[in-house]
């Protein structure tokens, strides 16, 4: 349903960024301030628990014989290996609330952006990014959760996607993160708005003046 209560389908929507950009932390907030608006996929991922991260609240742990089962099974949207973890969006969730008429967020990295993209054509990229790499390094170090070796892949992964960030819709920038927030709001709701995606109402419409043109 869109704001005007137009029945409309939802909209998937992938979020992208570098590590370290506060594209969770975004994510939160968008959820927190819109979540009536939006349901968050949760992904699998054979990556160990970091610090405060809950088994079904920031992904689904899996050991990899389960993540490869998983795959067998076909119970994935789409899957990548990022950093030596594999990481998957399950199926059955982003089906069912995009049905309801929620927009369904995948916060995934390039690889399951591409998937995505070449399956569901009409899926709206965003990719979200720090205000310069120097933020990106010191967010990255003080997050304090990751060794040197793992910060430095994945700042190496991060120059590797910057040659990606010409494939998605939009670009924003994580300086402030309210304005962030507000900036993904309003991206997806006039994503809304797209005449493409309003076919039904503008096929509605038309038949309901044709009869006024009638003189009815
Ligand atoms: P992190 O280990 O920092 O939580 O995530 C590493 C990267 O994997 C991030 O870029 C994140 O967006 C991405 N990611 C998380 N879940 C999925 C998923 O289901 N599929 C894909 N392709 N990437 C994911």
């Amino acid at each position: 349903m869109d704001v005007k209560g137009r029945q409309q389908k939802g909209i998937l929507v992938v979020f992208s960024g570098f590590s370290g950009s506060g594209k969770g932390t975004v994510m939160n907030r968008l959820m927190e301030r819109y979540g009536a608006y939006y349901a968050l996929s949760i992904s699998a991922t054979t990556r160990k628990p970091r610090e405060g991260e809950q088994d079904g609240r920031e992904y689904f742990f899996k050991t990899k014989e389960e993540f490869e089962k998983m795959i067998e099974n076909q119970e994935l949207v789409e899957y990548a290996l990022y950093v030596g973890n594999y990481y998957g969006t399950p199926k059955a969730y982003v089906q069912e609330q995009l049905d309801a008429g929620k927009d369904v967020i995948l916060e995934i990295e390039i690889q399951g952006a591409r998937s995505i993209k070449a399956m569901f054509p009409d899926t709206l990229l965003l990719f979200v990014a720090p205000p310069d790499a120097d933020t990106l390094k010191k967010r990255l170090s003080g997050r304090g959760t990751e060794s040197k070796e793992a910060v430095a892949a994945r700042l190496a992964r991060a120059y590797e996607e910057a040659q990606g960030v010409e494939e998605y819709d939009y670009l924003v920038i994580n300086d402030a993160l309210e304005e962030c927030v507000d900036a993904v709001h309003a991206t997806i709701r006039n994503e809304h708005a797209k005449v493409s995606r309003n076919q039904a109402y503008i096929g509605k419409i038309k038949e309901e003046l044709k009869r006024f043109s009638k003189g009815e």
